[in-house]
């Protein structure tokens, strides 16, 4: 049994990528330790130099607390197949995207040791996700992005997902995310020296400062951006509406009075055109019930557009603060990643999902929390995030949770649209109609 939560990869990674070796694929491990493996899978050689274009996956998963296993319908490491389901970790997130991966990609060896195709493929399994990225895509971007020569990444993000669209809610449609929101936590320090006595509260002291500039925040009114990514996607989803909700939809920007009260109640998609901001935690140094401290802090949890630069926000957040004596300390922040600018690729992705489930819609979508994918955009490399699978909301909701679990017909129909996509990709680069067709 390969428990490969993260920090414990190493021989989950090593069983993957012996079934890749046996298969018949180039396998190269480029990093071997304990919390950290990391390989490849390709058509041919990575010394061979070729285009590459990757499909990313990881290794690792969130832990399933042994305590609280009589929760689960099947002990969450097992790999249990019933009920038409695989049952486990990994199942969804993400061990079964790499299955549909390795099956696809294995489908085209006979080919590509017949044919010098122009381009490599290569399935690039990583450790790490879970935790940031650290002992995976990070090393990858840094260390081996010249050997693996990518040019571009389908990796995790949006899948299908029924019930968008109101006027045709049983169209499946697909969210290919090309852009991220970012972390940037932030911890707000008010120092106060007043006199210390709970019985005689002087008129400003810091709790009672703090509450009322961090109700402030909270209470501001968020402002609305539409960026590049969100104005196509709202665009491409007033599309397939139709209708008087579609053209509202498509002319977002126009209509804002309108549809903007309606997306404050629907906090995803408001979460979409704006940064947010939540306080997760609030801190006095520790005293007697009647002492009044004389210092407070509070940490937030802001998530920003890509357009935004800290700098602005911070500037937003002191305005809306209106208090000099509070002092802004970042503890973490995720690097600015410009969005992925749409190209052949996405339309390849798109083309193979139209084929494997009918009548569904594709769209470009900006997604509400950054994964690997970040590490490929950072160089410039276009990275869509996407699991090509359609299943319910419910089963969604069991990533990270209990019972995660894959229907096979999912699995199947997911190995089908990487195969499609394969095919699409090998197809158009020996026939220039074809990507002239895509470029329209
Ligand atoms: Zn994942």
């Amino acid at each position: 049994m390969h428990r490969s939560v993260t920090g414990n990869e190493r021989s989950a990674g090593l069983f993957f990528s012996t079934v890749a070796r046996q298969k018949g694929l180039h396998v190269e491990v480029l990093t071997d330790e304990p919390a950290s493996f990391n390989f490849t899978a390709s058509l041919y050689p990575l010394e061979s130099k070729k285009p590459n274009i990757i499909l990313l996956n990881h290794i690792d998963v969130v832990p399933a607390t042994e305590e609280v296993e009589d929760l689960y319908t099947y002990p969450p490491f097992s790999g249990a197949i019933a009920d038409g389901k695989v049952w486990g970790r990994g199942a969804i997130d993400n061990k079964g995207m790499g299955v549909m991966q390795l099956l696809a990609l294995g489908e085209f060896i006979d080919l590509a040791s017949g044919v010098d195709l122009p381009f490599n493929i290569t399935m690039l399994s990583v450790s790490g996700e879970e935790t940031g990225g650290y002992t995976g895509a990070k090393i990858i971007s840094d260390k081996f992005l010249d050997y693996l020569n990518p040019v571009a990444v389908y990796g995790e993000g949006g899948s299908g997902i029924p019930g968008i669209l109101v006027r045709h809610p049983d169209r499946k449609l697909f969210g290919v995310s090309v852009a991220f929101k970012r972390s940037l936590w932030l911890e707000l320090t008010l120092r106060n020296v007043t006199s210390g006595h709970g019985a005689v509260p002087p008129d400003n002291y810091v709790v009672k400062d703090k509450i009322i500039s961090i109700n402030r925040l909270v209470e501001s009114n968020r402002k609305i951006m539409f960026s590049e990514t969100t104005r196509r996607m709202f665009y491409e989803l007033g599309e397939m509406e139709g209708g008087l909700r579609g053209l509202a939809l498509r002319n977002m920007w126009l209509f804002r009075p309108l549809v903007i009260p309606a997306m404050k109640r629907e906090e995803i998609v408001y979460s979409l055109i704006t940064n947010t901001l939540t306080v997760t935690s609030v801190n006095t140094p520790n005293g007697p019930p009647n002492q009044i401290p004389q210092e407070i802090s509070a940490v937030l949890d802001c998530r920003l557009l890509p357009d935004t630069t800290t700098e602005d926000f911070l500037k937003d957040i002191r305005k809306t603060l209106d208090n000099e004596k509070v002092k802004i300390r970042v503890l973490h922040e995720r690097e600015r990643v410009y969005p992925t600018e749409i190209d052949q690729y996405y339309y390849y992705m798109k083309e193979a999902l139209e084929k494997v489930y009918p009548g569904a819609g594709v769209l470009p979508i900006l997604a509400p929390a950054s994964n690997d994918n970040n590490y490929f955009r950072q160089h410039g490399i276009p990275a869509y995030g996407i699991l090509p699978v359609f299943i319910s909301v419910d089963l969604l909701e069991t990533i990270h949770n209990v019972d995660e679990r894959i229907p096979v017909d999912a699995l199947e129909k997911g190995v089908a649209t990487y195969i499609e996509l394969i095919r699409i990709i090998i197809d158009s680069k020996f026939n220039d109609t074809a990507i002239n067709h895509n470029f329209k």
